[in-house]
């Protein structure tokens, strides 16, 4: 019974609290919370492993019956605001994370309170949407007609333009009667060895094999060979497989090498192939007039894939895929059921816009983020900030240089740095299993979380600077607890003369 004396299995259910004046002052405090929160984020550890209490508080059965919406605050702010992946703070450069925007903030509460359905439909988050497709086509330079889709990141964006190559430059009725090579041949992508591993995952859900992708390699600077790669489609057009797609790298994950885009657009015009560029971060320097030659070509794509939250700075989960022509976008994934019928007038006016773009039906308004973040921080200091990361980076890759315990791995041409901690008596083994160690040290220790790479056959500490909250000792502090790590870690090595420590 209810306190008004009805069966409480009588009273009507509705999620909406019935004293909305205490929902908003819990709301004002949670948002209070969350402005000191972030900006005293350097006081805190970059990142740390959750409590025991925390795990334990985060493993309870199923609440059948609910509790009060402030206590599950304060159970948030307990168990897992301390513990976020770290990406939001000064020195965090693993991976390759952005750290989020205070405009991204506010945008999502936004979005989060009109919760719109964005297939399509006569609303203004179909305009949003269509605004900043348009405004991202600007950015990088494609023609303003280029159509597009957000989506929750790279790996889908990519996924869906090489679908949309597979659908076009195949000539078969793929979408009827899907893929048959004993047709059409064995379908065949081309991409460096460099390219991220999206790529094979992509072939495989295509229904290609991931043995389709096939990988060339790369020169010293890590960029794709072209004339291994015009040799390979080469052999494989006289051995009946099917080339429809070339790839290239707008900044590779390990070490931020862009390919020679301009001669990949030539070898795909004179090889009648689609040309798709993965510039999940490095698309973005296009946005800086000091360093957009790394990317000169990207705009020649037949397809771009690119997020927003990495080098774009946004929130989680905001990808890009950019398609030049708009009728072959559309084609390769058009759909319009009877129970989503297209009117002249009413909300229903083209219900699958979005929807015939993607794979997904339902979708968020992720478009508010991408407007607001644009709106407000405008394209130029958005370019600024990319410009100074590389500035960064490169201040980083000089003072490893000068440094003779430290070596520099790989081209560092763009704003990741690959290196290691050095020493002439160690042997390449010992390096690895040092270098791993001072990887999980500085982790652990909270004060900087770098991720890794293998280059050239080396373990190395690997610094993607994509975070617009470092300054520049940031650097100065990493390199030196590295070096101290390193240096106490070599010492132990020498005493255990050459065996490598648990
Ligand atoms: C991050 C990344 C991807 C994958 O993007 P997600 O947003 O993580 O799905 C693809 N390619 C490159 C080069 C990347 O850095």
């Amino acid at each position: 019974m209810t306190a008004d004396g009805i069966p409480e299995v009588m009273q009507r259910t509705s999620l909406d609290p019935e004293d909305w004046d205490s929902f908003r002052s819990l709301a004002h405090r949670a948002l209070d919370d969350m402005i000191d929160y972030l900006r005293t984020v350097r006081d805190r550890p970059v990142w740390q492993s959750p409590s025991s209490a925390s795990r334990t508080a985060l493993s309870s059965p199923l609440p059948r019956r609910g509790s009060e919406l402030s206590e599950v605050y304060e159970t948030f702010k307990e168990h897992i605001l301390p513990y976020p992946t770290g990406n939001i703070h000064p020195r965090f450069w693993g991976w390759v994370m952005g750290g989020g925007t205070l405009a991204g903030l506010l945008a999502d509460l936004l979005a989060s309170a009109m919760n719109c359905h964005v297939s399509g439909y006569d609303q203004s988050a179909t305009l949003v949407e269509k605004q900043v497709i348009s405004w991202l086509a600007e950015m990088l330079e494609l023609p303003s007609h280029a159509s597009g889709l957000l989506v929750s990141g790279g790996t889908v964006a990519n996924f869906l333009g090489v679908t949309v190559a597979r659908n076009t430059r195949t000539g078969a009725d793929i979408r009827s009667n899907g893929v048959q090579p004993k047709l059409h041949g064995q379908l065949t992508v081309y991409g460096s060895t460099a390219t991220h591993g999206w790529a094979g995952r992509c072939c495989d859900l295509l229904g290609l094999g991931e043995r389709a992708f096939r990988r060339v390699s790369v020169d010293k600077r890590h960029r794709v060979q072209i004339n291994e790669m015009r040799e390979l489609i080469r052999s494989d057009r006289e051995r009946g497989y099917k080339p429809f797609c070339i790839v290239g790298n707008a900044g590779t994950v390990a070490t931020g090498a862009t390919d020679d885009l301009n001669a990949l657009a030539d070898l795909a015009q004179s090889e009648n192939l689609w040309f798709h560029i993965d510039g999940a971060f490095g698309a973005l320097a296009k946005l800086s007039p000091k360093y957009c030659f790394i990317v000169a070509g990207l705009e020649r794509a037949d397809s771009v894939a690119f997020d927003l939250h990495k080098w774009g700075y946004m929130q989680y989960e905001t990808g890009v895929v950019l398609v030049r022509n708009a009728q072959s976008h559309k084609d390769a994934f058009s759909f319009a059921p009877s129970y989503l019928e297209t009117f002249r007038g009413g909300i229903a006016v083209e219900p699958t816009e979005f929807a015939s773009r993607g794979i997904q039906l339902s979708r968020g308004f992720r478009a508010l983020r991408v407007w607001m973040n644009l709106a407000t921080y405008g394209s130029d200091r958005i370019g600024r900030a990319i410009e100074q990361n590389i500035d960064d980076a490169q201040y980083l890759r000089e003072r490893i240089e000068q440094e003779g315990a430290l070596q520099l791995l790989g081209p560092a041409e763009m704003n990741v740095v690959c290196f290691r901690y050095w020493r002439a008596e160690l042997t390449d083994f010992q390096l690895d299993e040092l270098n791993r160690e001072i990887l999980v040290r500085l982790q652990e220790s909270g004060l900087a979380v770098p991720s890794n790479a293998r280059v050239s056959g080396c373990f190395a500490l690997r610094v993607a600077h994509t975070n617009h909250r470092t300054r520049r000792d940031d650097f100065d502090v990493v390199l030196k607890a590295v070096l101290a790590i390193g240096n106490e870690l070599a010492e132990s090595t020498g005493q255990k003369e050459g065996t490598a420590w648990a």
